[in-house]
């Protein structure tokens, strides 16, 4: 055991501000110790392993100051933080990190289908359980929430996004950091959050993770850094600094984004940690010579924390005492870390209640939110009046891999979701079907996918070109003989969840593995098809599209998917959930994003071989069980003087619905650089009843209006804008408003 310092100093005084605390642990510290503080460990092998005892000596000697991804539980959380207190010199806390996406046991719809909830609130209910679920387990802090901007469905990660649109981006960044932090992170039920990742990491060239990326000052400003704003605005305690490279700058070391944007314009107070391994990454860039080159960038450009490659500490106190190095961003950097694990108060409550802690058991009102946003993120594509199912519906057949798999409802991301908890669509289905009306399921073929996979001695998995691709799996003539035999098939088909999440692009957006044939198989049995697609993004299944009665996005649901995806199938819940992201009609097309430059020749944007300019669906777009009409907009001002734009909308169908109404905007001449062709400002849910209408007003206002200026302001400029009210994006005719 290091020497302990055993008088009452300061910075152990609750009762004092953070700020003398800090003061007084810094000027204690040796250099070592302050490098320990920037080094973020994973322990998660060893822990596994059951031996925590292997991190103590580092920790001991105050050589640690975070841990990830560690096989968390309350008891060995303690035992690993007395290491730090207890026994180390200074006794400073160990922060605990860990990947909370989509909740942690209660598993909730991936970000990107929840965000077609256009509900930023659900995103804060959900992220409140996860906190509390965490918070209870030992865990301080989540990886989470990622608010890069996606536009291209080839990668993988889309799935952990909220989409194309930087303004629903933003509001679904601000309410995730209320759900976890709340108002005062260090309450026993909160978590810290982390912005991830800074920035422009969704830009990756090709969809290829990892990847290079070529974002402009315009871009970078007006469609990657605002959901980051809205989580600092929103007193984001962390953020993680991302591995793509901006102008041949690696993010870990972009002074540009990490010290001008987010210190200087934004005050950023908290502190940034990289992504894993980034930082010695940036040697195999060709930007840094060796670890103590890349430590010194990363630090001096404003990256606090190094997640999981020891360089800053194994390089930087032999630079400083040779003098190529200066202690003051190693003060810096530490200051901040200690700020905030003084303000989540882990020295003054370093332990958690083991008592807290019950990992058997899901909360009853984490269940409701489960279903709610199960129910809400699905998004009706496509019916032609199979759905709701009717009550002369008396044979039901479920087929697909997806029917009844518990895991790949939890989506990717989801290492502490039990498989034991969800509930299946084939589950779900037999409870929700009324009495007297038959479930008959059949798989039709396996989950896995062709061409297998397997893992190179590096870690890189490639296609295993020697494995056996024979159609073992396919059991078509039983799925035949099924939909032979019922009133309507419900397909149960997608991609598997090892296929989305990180490390996850894809080049084909298909059906995988052998689903294509078997839903042609089906097809030709002239049964009626609704089809519920499973997938960590848009697929693009055209064939399912044109012969399927109904079509259903269904991402990777959680929990809860296969009960609320009956209950819409059924009619006891209603369809309202919206695309962020729009489906093209080919990989050809990608990306193509709602709220891209109109350019000086719009309709020309085309290829050969594509009758449109448009994708398949477009943002916004999804559909209710009833119709919707909106009237012309019209613009007035209201008592306080600021104009308002309205449209009245109607429910013109037969029964209730809830209809998202979405406002678009574009400045028609803007000097500072051209706009978007669309920019959505302003949405509401509105539930009507059939034939009744309601009067539905966005302010134009400033934040309606704007943009980010290449200085980083906010500017409104007068003149021409163009105002639209529309169920989705690219409908409809706009308004003139003259600014
Ligand atoms: C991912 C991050 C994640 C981190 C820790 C990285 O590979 O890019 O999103 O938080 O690992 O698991």
């Amino acid at each position: 055991m290091t020497d302990k310092v055993l008088t009452k100093s300061l910075y152990k005084t609750p009762e004092a501000p953070i700020k003398a605390r800090v003061d007084d642990l810094l000027q204690q510290m040796t250099l070592r110790e302050k490098l320990g503080q920037l080094t973020q460990i994973f322990s998660g092998r060893k822990l596994a392993e059951r031996d925590p005892e292997s991190d103590a000596e580092a920790i001991r000697k105050g050589e640690v100051g975070a841990y990830i991804w560690a096989q968390f539980n309350a008891p060995l959380r303690n035992r690993i933080q007395r290491f730090a207190v207890e026994d180390s010199r200074l006794g400073i806390p160990l922060i605990f990190g860990m990947d909370i996406i989509h909740g942690n046991r209660t598993t909730f719809p991936i970000p990107l289908g929840l965000s077609c909830a256009f509900e930023p609130e659900l995103f804060e209910k959900a992220q409140t359980i996860a906190a509390r679920e965490s918070a209870a387990e030992g865990i301080d802090w989540a990886f989470t929430p990622m608010c890069d901007l996606s536009r291209d469905i080839r990668w993988g990660r889309v799935a952990e996004t909220c989409g194309e649109d930087p303004y629903l981006n933003s509001l679904c960044t601000a309410a995730q950091v209320r759900g976890l932090q709340g108002q005062d992170p260090s309450k026993r039920d909160r978590i810290a959050a982390c912005l991830k990742h800074f920035v422009g990491y969704g830009a990756s060239m090709g969809g290829r993770d990892y990847n290079e990326t070529e974002i402009t000052e315009w871009t970078l400003r007006n469609g990657h850094l605002p959901s980051f704003k809205a989580g600092v605005d929103a007193d984001a305690l962390t953020i993680m600094s991302s591995f793509n490279a901006i102008g041949g700058i690696p993010a870990a070391a972009n002074h540009h984004t990490l010290t001008e944007i987010l210190r200087d314009e934004w005050g950023f107070k908290g502190f940034v940690v990289s992504d894993w391994n980034a930082v010695c990454e940036m040697i195999n860039w060709g930007y840094a010579s060796d670890r103590a080159d890349a430590s010194s960038l990363a630090l001096a450009a404003g990256n606090d924390m190094d997640m999981l490659t020891n360089s800053y500490l194994d390089t930087l106190e032999q630079e400083v005492e040779a003098g190529r190095f200066s202690v003051a961003p190693i003060n810096l950097a530490v200051r901040r870390v200690l700020s905030i694990k003084f303000e989540l108060g882990l020295f003054d409550r370093p332990y958690v209640d083991e008592k807290n802690w019950n990992p058997d058991q899901l909360s009853q009102d984490g269940i409701e939110i489960a279903k709610e946003t199960a129910i809400k993120s699905v998004v009706l594509l496509k019916n032609e009046g199979s759905l709701p199912l009717s009550p002369t519906v008396k044979k039901v057949g479920l087929v697909g891999p997806f029917g009844d798999d518990p895991l790949e409802m939890l989506g990717c991301w989801s290492e502490r979701g039990r498989p034991s908890d969800v509930i299946t669509l084939a589950e779900g289905l037999k409870h929700a079907l009324a009495e007297g009306t038959t479930l008959s399921i059949c798989h039709g073929c396996a989950l896995n996918t062709l061409p297998r996979t397997k893992t190179l001695q590096d870690g890189q998995i490639v296609p295993d070109e020697d494995a056996p691709r024979d159609d073992s799996d396919l059991n078509i003539d039983e799925a035949v003989a099924l939909a032979k035999s019922v009133d309507v098939v419900v397909m149960a088909l997608g991609e598997p969840r090892g296929w989305t999440g990180e490390q996850a692009s894809r080049s084909n957006l298909g059906l995988t593995g052998n689903q294509q044939k078997l839903f042609d198989a089906v097809a030709a049995t002239g049964t009626p098809i609704v089809t519920v697609l499973f997938s960590g993004r848009p697929l693009i299944v055209n064939e399912v599209l044109d012969e399927s009665d109904a079509v259903l996005c269904a991402w990777q649901p959680g929990i809860r998917g296969g009960e609320a995806i009956a209950e819409l199938l059924t009619g006891q819940a209603s369809p309202s959930g919206r695309l962020t992201i729009s489906v093209p009609h080919s990989v050809g097309q990608v990306p193509i994003y709602y709220n891209r430059p109109k350019t000086g020749r719009p309709n020309a944007r085309n290829y050969r071989d594509l009758e449109t300019v448009n994708p398949r669906f477009h943002f916004g777009y999804g559909l209710t069980y009833t119709s919707f009409n909106y009237s012309e907009v019209s613009l007035e001002k209201d008592a306080t003087g600021m104009t308002q734009a309205s449209a009245t909308i109607t429910n013109t169908g037969k029964q209730a619905g809830t209809e998202t109404v979405q406002m678009y905007v574009r400045q028609l001449a803007c000097h500072s650089g051209a706009r978007p062709e669309q920019e959505l400002r302003g949405f509401q849910r509105v539930h009507l009843q059939a034939g009744e209408s309601a009067t539905i007003s966005f302010k134009l206002d400033d934040q309606a209006l704007g943009f980010t200026n290449l200085q980083g302001d906010w500017q409104v400029d007068t003149g021409n804008y163009h105002i639209w009210i529309a169920p989705h994006a690219h409908c409809g005719e706009p308004i003139t408003y003259s600014h």
